[in-house]
């Protein structure tokens, strides 16, 4: 398979072929008409033109970018008849201008042999099948000359010519070794062998060019291994390259002959394949292929001492005909091996309308959520957090943000986005700093919490200045007794970071009086061994388990485990989305500590909040 890096090289040498037959050329028309060959030197230069002028043809049809791989190859094989034509027509006139020996022509036509070669092992030296033949081609009639002519010094000269062919053979396939060797190294990735990105593009962009000519459907899988950080940060890196050398070999063994595997970088391979004329047919094929390396891929391995498992999120899109833009495909696949890693990982998800429409609405939130800081449209709301005894001890700060174009969009929505676009560090700090003026101006008006949760995601808590920031940010706006009462709810997803760093955190933050809350518990992935090393202060029973409470026993115990658990480990219990009596009754009967849901209140604007302290306060004391 010739790359198009190779196409464009050859396409670069057509002027120069054009250029060195047509001027020289001219003369020796001159030479002719000088010395009685004047006809059969024009009839020579008219063939020269001629073979010029489908030079220049071939030279204007090119395009890489639109090229389909049929087409080029016919491109290829017109531009070695080219090249060909070319220097037989230079061998020709070594013919014709070699017998005028009277006129000491033959000079000039053994010179021009000679030149020709040499401009031959140059110029050619990229393909053997254009080299090889032309210097031949050009050579032999010169070393036959020599032979001919029967002198001694002219045997002499033959063995010479010999030598000096065998010299330009050896320096184009020494130039040509070197060659092959930097396209390689360009086009391969080191540690698997297989194709790299950047040629992978490349031939994607030339396989929809076919399918668009063909009107025919292909498939893209791209392929993420599941937890792979983990092997390699666990195990070594040494270890971490020899899975993936393994995980290489069972991909090209299970994908299909006709697919090009290649490796996009870290653990990410991308394979492509297929040439159907139903979209359907394509899409199944697509689909098996991606199940065959799923389960390929879960076979154990075995590395030195250890036997590793691992699994794969596989994203298919589907080429079609009609869209030519190779990166759009591999961004696709990208968005649906996303979506098999949010459900979960160890799956297959073909890139959908849905999908494509989530996307441009993501895209959308991320461009006005650039100017939503700004404008204002960020807030917070207060979420009443209550004792056994009901009375409101805390509260819980949720961001919102209402866009003049969107509405309201809810946390969960842009939270992620911000996450993935990095604007949650400019957002997080806007959040800190809006709670805790809004936690410095109540206890200033005597409105006094004994706890006041923000919650911090993942990408914030691990940024390198998270803590310095957070310092900052109390040290002008908080007093030290009310940082006390500060609570900053982190999530599972923490642990699956460097849980050294967030231990080091979290210990920093805890200088200054701050405690941590595990959100959502349960719902993540933490370990117990996580959960005890980790300085925790607090666990939130998520609103999942306490939804669930209605009839489920499943979830019942969970919730009882969790807090039996929490007990255990000393830690102070939150159950989030209480709405009905019943939930709350339950979770009382079982020793929860505190409560939040609309069952005491939703989320409320900061206003609405102080009133509603006052009413509760109010309502108390009546009682
Ligand atoms: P979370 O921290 O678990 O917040 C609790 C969510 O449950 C809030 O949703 C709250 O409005 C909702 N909720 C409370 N009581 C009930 C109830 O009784 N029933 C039901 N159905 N829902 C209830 P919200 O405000 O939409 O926030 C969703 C998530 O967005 C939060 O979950 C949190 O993970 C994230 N989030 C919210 N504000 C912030 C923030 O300031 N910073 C960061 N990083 N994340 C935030
Ligand atoms: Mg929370
Ligand atoms: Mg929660």
């Amino acid at each position: 398979m010739q790359d198009t890096r190779f196409h464009e090289f050859l396409h670069r040498q057509i002027p120069m072929l054009v250029g060195l037959s047509l001027v020289p050329g001219l003369a020796y028309i001159f030479l002719g008409w000088l010395h009685d060959v004047f006809v059969p030197a024009v009839g020579w230069y008219v063939l020269m033109l001629l073979t010029a002028a489908w030079g220049i043809h071939l030279y204007r049809s090119f395009d890489a970018a639109t090229m389909s791989e049929t087409r080029r190859e016919q491109w290829y094989t017109q531009c070695s008849r080219l090249v060909y034509a070319f220097f037989t027509l230079w061998a020709l006139i070594f013919l014709i201008y070699v017998r005028l020996d009277a006129y000491k022509l033959h000079y000039i036509a053994i010179f021009t042999e000679i030149g020709a070669s040499v401009v031959a092992s140059s110029l050619l030296a990229s393909d053997k099948r254009l080299f090889r033949p032309t210097i031949l081609v050009l050579m032999i009639p010169l070393t036959v000359y020599f032979t001919l002519i029967g002198e001694w010094y002219a045997y002499v000269l033959a063995i010479f010519s010999t030598i000096l062919t065998w010299v330009l053979l050896y320096a184009a396939r020494s130039t040509n070794t070197l060659l092959m060797q930097t396209r390689h190294q360009a086009t391969h990735d080191a540690l698997s062998g297989l194709y790299n990105r950047q040629y992978f593009i490349e031939h994607l962009q030339r396989r929809m060019n076919s399918l668009n000519e063909s009107g025919e459907h292909g498939y893209l899988l791209l392929i993420d291994l599941d937890h792979f950080k983990t092997v390699n940060d666990t195990l070594g890196h040494d270890v971490g390259d020899r899975l993936l050398q393994g995980v290489v070999e069972r991909l090209l063994d299970t994908a299909p002959d006709h697919c090009v595997v290649a490796r996009l970088g870290g653990d990410e391979f991308i394979i492509t394949g297929g040439s159907f004329t139903q979209r359907d047919a394509c899409e199944a094929e697509a689909l098996d292929v991606a199940r065959q390396l799923l389960s390929a891929l879960k076979t154990p391995y075995v590395v030195g001492a250890h036997q590793l498992y691992i699994s794969a999120s596989i994203g298919v899109s589907l080429l079609g005909p009609g869209d030519c833009n190779a990166n759009r495909f591999i961004k696709e696949a990208d968005i649906a091996m996303y979506e098999v890693k949010e459900k979960g990982r160890d799956g297959v998800f073909v890139f959908d309308a849905e999908m494509a429409r989530r996307v441009e609405g993501d895209l959308e939130i991320e461009r006005l959520l650039h100017f939503a800081l700004p404008r204002g449209e960020i807030t917070l709301h207060y979420q009443p957090q209550v004792d056994r005894a009901g009375r409101i001890i805390g509260a819980e700060s949720l961001v919102r943000w209402t866009s003049p174009t969107l509405g309201t969009v809810p946390p969960d929505r842009f939270i992620p986005i911000a996450e993935q676009t990095g604007l949650i560090i400019e957002l997080g700090r806007h959040i800190l700093e809006t709670a805790f003026r809004t936690l410095g101006d109540w206890h200033r008006a005597g409105l006094v919490l004994k706890q006041f949760s923000v919650n911090i995601s993942m990408r914030q808590f691990t940024h390198p200045g998270f803590a310095a920031q957070v310092e900052e940010l109390v040290r002008r706006h908080l007093d030290p007794v009310v940082v006390q009462t500060l609570m900053f709810e982190i999530t599972e997803t923490v642990v699956a970071e460097d849980i050294e760093g967030v231990i080091r955190t979290m210990q920093r933050l805890k200088a200054l009086g701050i405690r941590f809350s595990m959100d959502d518990f349960g719902t993540g992935y933490s370990s117990l061994s996580h959960l005890n090393r980790l300085p925790l202060d607090e666990l939130k029973v998520d609103r999942a388990f306490v939804l669930a409470l209605r009839d489920d026993d499943g979830d019942r115990a969970m919730v009882v485990t969790i807090l039996n658990m929490a007990k255990l480990f000393g830690l102070n219990t939150v159950a989030e989305g209480v709405e009905t009596a019943a939930q709350h009754a339950f979770l009382m009967h079982h020793g929860c500590g505190m409560f939040q849901g609309y069952f005491h209140s939703k989320p409320l604007a900061r206003d609405a909040f102080e009133l509603f302290v006052q009413d509760n306060a109010a309502t108390r004391n009546a009682i």
